[in-house]
């Protein structure tokens, strides 16, 4: 190959020494003409995507193993969890980013970064479209194509408006730093604007009304520390305007946090009616014009609200290209692409996907759940006693943790239902469920989209398993039987992946917050808030993040927000 020898180099000569897989020796094209082994070609890695599914594979990848190439339009990892703090100025943007290269450094410099977005995929050709996104002047536009053997698709996803008309001119979405960004300088545009001599009173009102459209955790989290920010820290800034701020959550369901246990939901709505945040529940919002933002609701029909600034928050969808990858591929019908347990795009040689943009392939889930039912009827009647229905239902809870979780959710109540008739029947012994009635239940389970949810959590655990795979790709290409043999026919790799449910976080301002962890244990108040602090100072990537990150909330504790429009 005609490499120079440098330290990972000479890595890689040991390595594939070890492994036998010395093949020839060639000029080192150096002065001295020294013989030098030839190194197998590593196969091309190519990941896209820099967030939390991308970085995670990254940091745990052997790197020396492939030659990878890390394709995104940012050159930084991002930690989500805290861009609502980012909103109020609780925390720097620069505190939650953590530069790629210094990630990619740590790895020994082997892997290649190019910013720029993958705007194609091409499975045939086993090649990706890509567009550099630092300068339109770029010969040919800045197009490049980058072959591959493995594609490991982390491009996350982008915010559902649901074509909402109005929504992309005139609201903020929180998604991204520069997103929230352009809130805080909004929140303090608004004060600044309705503070001006010539504004009457309904004017300033209009200035001072935030709306926030959708009560899921995002929205909640959003709305909390906005209303932190104006109580602690604006009241006293802007001390004659203040009791015209209002602050709305718009939400189409009949409650806010549905994905938490009720209970959560229930102190949530209380606190935010103590805290005089509007609570909509039950109304969609239809069109959102530069003044007035138009929602409808059965009973009072259309009603039309000024406001000063509004974030719309209502879920994510799929980006563009990965819909046209999609399309190819024969996933046409779906919104997130549909991998197996192994994370492999179906039908589609050498392509994973991890984290927002991904699913497990459901079928296969429910195939499994059935056979479940299938080994429960053990007479082969079609009938399932109440008891036998539990035992079912733990063993897919063990199985599949993530059933538990969306068995809570709204649309997910097909089973629940059952299962809760099953139970309110349970005192009576004779009580027999039909299995075909479970079946039904379970299409419809079958007919959601999404199987995991879509959080940092799902995507790092994939980005882990996906990384500790390919660690052990070339052992397994040399044994294909593999190891391990897995339920069902025929032989795999890899165990299958499993997500591990660590627990999931509400904070609902006024350093308190809800934590619902494993086993449904429920905590909620300022113990939770420090629980809360603990964690995310832990899960920072690196020491200079988490430095960071704990000296703002220190700076905070001590001096306030800061409310400055830079
Ligand atoms: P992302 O982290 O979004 O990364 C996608 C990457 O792909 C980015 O680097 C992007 O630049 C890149 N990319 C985009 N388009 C292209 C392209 N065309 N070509 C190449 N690269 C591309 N989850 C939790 O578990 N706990 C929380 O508390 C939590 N809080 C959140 C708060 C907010 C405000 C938000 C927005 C999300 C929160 N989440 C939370 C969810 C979590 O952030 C996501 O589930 C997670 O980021 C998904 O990881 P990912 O790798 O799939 O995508």
């Amino acid at each position: 190959s005609g490499r120079r020898p440098g330290v990972s180099n000479l890595l890689l000569v040991v390595a594939a020494a070890s492994s036998g897989g010395l093949v020839a020796y060639a000029d080192s094209g150096s002065d001295a003409a020294v013989e030098q082994p030839q190194l197998p070609p590593r196969k091309k890695v190519v990941v896209l995507g820099t967030g939390w599914g991308g970085t995670t594979f990254l940091r745990n990848l052997d790197s020396r193993l492939y030659d990878v190439q890390v394709i995104s339009p940012r050159n930084y990892f991002a930690f989500t969890p805290l861009l609502p703090s980012v909103t109020s100025g609780t925390v720097e943007p620069r505190s939650i980013v953590e530069p790629i290269r210094r990630v990619l450094e740590k790895k020994g410099g082997e892997i290649k970064f190019w910013e720029a977005e993958c705007f194609k995929i091409d499975p045939q050709s086993k090649k990706i479209h890509c567009r550099s996104n630092v300068g339109t002047s770029l010969e040919g536009n800045g197009e490049f194509l980058v072959d591959y053997d493995y594609l490991v698709v982390a491009v996350g996803a982008r915010t559902n408006t649901f074509n909402t008309p109005g929504v992309v001119e005139n609201c903020h979405f929180l998604k991204e730093v520069e997103d929230a960004q352009k809130i805080r300088r909004s929140v303090m545009d608004c004060f600044e604007r309705a503070s001006l001599p010539f504004l009457n009173e309904e004017e300033r009102k209009k200035n001072l009304h935030f709306v926030v459209v959708g009560g899921g955790p995002t929205g909640v989290e959003f709305a909390a520390s906005l209303h932190d920010f104006v109580t602690e820290d604006l009241s006293k800034l802007y001390p004659s305007i203040q009791h015209l701020v209002k602050i709305s959550l718009i939400e189409a369901a009949d409650h806010i946090l549905t994905m938490f246990d009720k209970r959560i939901t229930n102190f949530a709505e209380d606190k935010f009616g103590r805290d005089g945040i509007d609570v909509k529940t039950g109304y969609k919002v239809v069109k959102v014009s530069k003044d007035d933002i138009t929602m409808q609701n059965p009973a009072t029909g259309d009603i039309s609200v000024p406001y000063g600034m509004a974030v719309w928050s209502t879920g994510i969808g799929t980006r563009p290209f990965v819909v046209e990858f999609m399309k190819q591929i024969g996933q046409a019908n779906r919104r997130v692409l549909a991998t197996d347990e192994w994370l492999r795009v179906r039908e589609c040689d050498g392509v994973y996907a991890i984290g927002d943009c991904a699913t497990i392939n459901q079928r296969k889930v429910m195939e499994d759940i059935s056979e479940i039912f299938r080994v429960a009827d053990k007479d082969k009647s079609g009938t399932l006693t109440v008891k036998e229905i539990q035992d079912i239902l733990d063993d897919i809870y063990v199985r599949y943790p993530q059933v538990q979780l969306y068995l809570k959710s709204k649309q997910m109540n097909g089973i629940a239902d059952l299962v809760r008739s099953a139970k309110g029947d349970a005192e009576k012994e004779s009580v027999e469920l039909n299995i075909e009635e479970f079946k039904k239940a379970l299409s419809l389970v079958d007919s959601q989209v999404k199987f995991l949810p879509a959080t940092a959590q799902v995507a790092s655990q994939q980005g882990q398993y996906l990384a500790r795979c390919f660690n052990k790709m070339k052992d397994a290409e040399e044994n294909p039987e593999g190891p391990i043999r897995i339920r069902g026919e025929g032989r795999h790799r890899f165990r299958p992946f499993r997500y591990r449910h660590l627990g999931q976080f509400a904070p609902l301002g006024g350093e308190q917050t809800a934590a619902q962890l494993p086993g449904d244990w429920i905590s909620i108040g300022h113990s939770s808030q420090w629980l809360w602090y603990s964690v995310y100072a832990t899960k920072q990537i690196s020491w200079r993040t988490r430095m960071l990150v704990v000296s703002d909330w220190t700076r905070r504790f001590i001096f306030g927000r800061d409310s400055s429009c830079i």
